[in-house]
């Protein structure tokens, strides 16, 4: 493991364009559970819940889904911390190795550790967009109505649609200004770190794939606890264990590099 922490620190510290791409892997470590590993969220609830047409159907449903899942603590964002390995890449960012993180997550988490280049590539559970007019409100706020019972299914403030979470539902499109910025990043990278994600959900796994197909071909660097979907096809170096015990790691190895070009 050490080797291969050097291997990927020197690619770091040399890169001009390093980018990093997360999934929930990255914020297990914070309580917050992921959807495939064992113990995982898909074992609780179904996925389907989460797919734009069943939130149509009936979207009061879904709330009191989305409260029942709060009040267990299965899926409270709200009081989750980042842990090391959000913090190790917001010191990555400060040291100008990294350009951005693209995040499939939906726990802000990024950004509290202090992280500001974020993409978020799957919205954001914290906030809550009216689905006519997008005006945005705190996902607390609108909890709060559903939980006085002043409200069964969210209705917007300002024009009265229906109000959803800011995050994206399966058979949604990815927002198009994260969309963009993803691409224009993962064309121009030379490093690509993904952190725990198993590259199932597309088009978010797309990324590493177009990161290796482009000329010249950046390095991937994946840090996950197992392999991923596709690190046979796009993995150059497969770092295997905790992300927040790997990532504090690598962060050191990456600050000796840059110290040592100082003297
Ligand atoms: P996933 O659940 O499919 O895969 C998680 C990966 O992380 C697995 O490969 C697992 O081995 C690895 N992992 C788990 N804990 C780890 C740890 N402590 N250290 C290192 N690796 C670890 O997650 P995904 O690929 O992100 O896809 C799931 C989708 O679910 C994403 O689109 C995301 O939007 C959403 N999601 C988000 C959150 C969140 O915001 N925190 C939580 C659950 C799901």
């Amino acid at each position: 493991m050490e080797d291969l922490i050097a291997k990927a620190a020197d690619l770091l510290a040399r890169a001009r364009n390093a980018i990093a791409l997360t999934g929930a892997g990255i914020s297990t470590e914070s309580g917050i559970p992921d959807f495939r590993s064992p113990g995982g969220l898909w074992e609780r609830v179904d996925p389907a819940e989460f797919s734009i047409d069943r939130f149509l159907q009936n979207p009061g449903r879904f709330w009191r889904i989305h409260l029942d899942m709060k009040r267990s603590g299965d899926f409270d964002l709200a009081s989750a911390k980042p842990n090391p390995a959000h913090f190790a890449l917001a010191r990555m960012e400060e040291l100008e190795i990294l350009k951005c993180v693209i995040t499939q997550n939906v726990d802000n988490l990024h950004q509290r550790a202090g992280s500001t280049e974020v993409v978020e590539f799957h919205g954001n559970l914290l906030r809550a967009a009216c689905m006519k007019c997008r005006s945005l409100e705190p996902i607390e706020d609108v909890e709060e109505r559903l939980l006085q019972g002043t409200e069964e299914t969210p209705r917007c403030k300002k024009c009265g649609g229906v109000v959803k979470p800011d995050a994206v539902f399966f058979g949604e499109a990815i927002p198009s200004k994260a969309m963009a910025v993803s691409q224009v990043q993962t064309q121009r990278c030379d490093v690509l770190l993904v952190v725990g994600s198993s590259l199932q959900v597309f088009p978010a796994a797309q990324i590493p794939i177009t990161a290796k197909m482009k000329s010249p071909a950046a390095k991937v660097v994946e840090i996950n606890r197992d392999p991923s979907a596709l690190h046979r096809e796009v993995t150059d170096i497969l770092l295997l264990g905790s992300a927040g015990e790997i990532l504090q790691r690598l962060l050191r190895a990456v600050e000796d590099r840059i110290a040592d070009r100082m003297l």
